[in-house]
């Protein structure tokens, strides 16, 4: 898979990216460009769904936004001035075309379409009493419980059935709908993914970031706050609470990697607060060398903050290539490892002989690390130090992320000295979590309530994760057949 990061395949992945535009014309086409802008937020596949006043349209497909909402035919059956759309890896649900977001479905109200960035934590469960009282599932997404719980609500209207429906979630959702009415963009009560607002003209434009609104031309307005529904019918806008109101948990983990960091995140410029993390880390981490140098291209930002807070220089001493495809990518170890070096290559004149200092954002199973410090040795490094701009990722992800399993995870089996032998470096360091906190404007972190979701680093999870806690887990096969019997 061509991947927007040359070492993603040891990395926490975002699941989703989500954009809708309402009320502009051609807005299918602001979509594909919306999120073309978002495609680093998923790259397994992509989806859009027009409305034209009498019909929705949808178009998905398996791969990049280029190559399938570039060309004119495609854009042409997407009509009308209303449009969402979704890129997406998958957490819940198999890879297939049948999983590919935008969900739609014809509801007693009409056609509803849905984009989900996030993960529905109680989907099983939900699913199977669903199944068991007759309603019969299309794909394996989490996001169709959301159609399903619409669909068999009692409430008289759809926004009622609406919120009926998000009252029952548990876990992290944000949300894209379209109704023959107008346009739905919600966000859950803990606010943990994001989701932004912004203006083009007098259109209303949703988006997982803010880089979605600005490659459009949009007006970035604010963020749609946690447990937020805003509606749009037309021209006019409303905005509803309906849940109770609880201590906002967003994902920490946009500042560390997720994000592109020219995005604003709740109000906070991700490339500022990354400098910051970088910054944290040397105050907590020195180390004694001669150049800072970022994995590119996630590490680059904290690296820059590391290397201003200690005054060591930095230097790009890993290059990337910028063309490399999945044409290289090939089965085989001895092809796969010659495909490490052709995605990145040690800037060897610069490196040899040198202490250097390597900045990344994260470990995850520590088998990049590991071809990386390598890489620095062969190229002649005199000393590699690693500095990571998070706390060891100690935890699985159950709100939208693709996390390996716990076990898998290199902190969660190995404390910082072994994860140093492990990977073969001098020394490692990671930023503590209360420096993560103090390079978003914190003392620390907040322990009554840290004011954020950082489960995969402390395991304090902030919702009830009902489909974990089970102690039989649900197959959802077994559930069918069980429905058939
Ligand atoms: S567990 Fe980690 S990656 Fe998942 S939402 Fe929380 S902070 Fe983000």
């Amino acid at each position: 898979m061509l991947t927007t990061n040359p070492f993603e395949d040891d990395k926490l992945r975002e699941e989703c990216g989500i954009f809708g535009v309402s009320g502009a014309d051609g807005a299918a086409a602001l979509v594909a460009l919306g999120l073309h802008a978002l495609q680093h937020r998923g790259q397994e596949a992509a989806g859009i769904t027009s409305f034209d006043g009498h019909a929705f349209h949808t178009h998905r497909a398996m791969g990049h936004v280029a190559g399938n909402f570039d060309r004119d035919e495609v854009i042409r059956g997407l009509p009308g001035n209303v449009a969402c759309g979704h890129v997406r890896y998958s957490t819940t649900g198999e890879t297939s075309l049948r999983n590919v977001q935008p969900l739609y479905a014809e509801l007693a109200s009409g056609g509803f379409a849905v984009s989900h960035n996030g993960n529905i934590s109680n989907a099983m469960r939900i699913r199977r009493d669903l199944i068991r009282s007759g309603s019969i599932f299309q794909s394996t997404s989490d996001t169709e419980t959301i159609i399903h719980l619409v669909a068999t609500s009692s409430y008289r209207t759809l926004i009622d059935k609406f919120i009926d429906a998000l009252k029952r979630l548990e876990g992290a959702y944000s949300l894209i709908c379209m109704t023959p009415e107008g346009m739905i963009a919600c966000r859950d009560p803990l606010g943990i993914r994001p989701l932004v607002m912004g203006m083009l003209g007098d259109s209303y434009v949703f988006a997982s970031e803010t880089v979605g609104l600005d490659v459009v031309g949009a007006r970035y307005i604010r963020s749609i706050e946690p447990g937020e529904l805003v509606i749009v019918k037309g021209s006019e806008i409303s905005s509803h609470h309906p849940f109770r109101p609880q201590a906002p948990r967003p994902c920490i983990f946009e500042y560390v990697y997720f994000s592109r960091p020219d995005s604003i995140s709740d109000d906070r410029s991700v490339y500022s607060v990354r400098k910051a993390i970088g910054a944290q880390l040397a105050i907590e981490s020195p180390v004694d060398a001669d150049l800072v140098i970022p994995v590119p291209d996630s590490g680059v930002p904290a690296a820059l903050g590391y290397a201003q807070q200690s005054g060591i220089p930095f230097e790009l001493g890993i290059i990337r290539s910028h063309y490399v495809g999945r044409t290289f990518i090939q089965p085989g170890d001895q092809i796969r490892h010659l495909g490490v070096k052709l995605k990145h290559n040690a800037n060897r004149a610069l490196i040899a002989g040198k202490r250097i200092i390597l900045i990344d954002d994260s470990i995850v199973r520590g088998t990049t690390s590991l071809k990386i410090v390598q890489m620095m040795r062969d190229a002649g490094a005199a000393e590699v130090h690693m500095r990571i701009a998070s706390p060891p990722t100690r935890h699985s992800c159950f709100y939208g992320v693709d996390t390996p399993e716990r076990s898998k995870l290199l902190a969660a089996t190995h404390d910082v000295g072994e994860m140093e032998r492990y990977i073969q470096a001098d020394s490692l360091g990671f930023v503590s979590i209360d420096g993560l906190y103090k390079a978003l404007g914190h003392d620390g972190r907040p322990a009554a309530s840290p004011g954020a979701c950082d489960a995969c680093f402390t395991g304090d999870y902030p919702t009830t994760l009902t489909d974990q806690d089970e102690s039989t887990p649900i197959d959802q096969f077994a559930l069918l057949e069980e429905r058939v019997s």
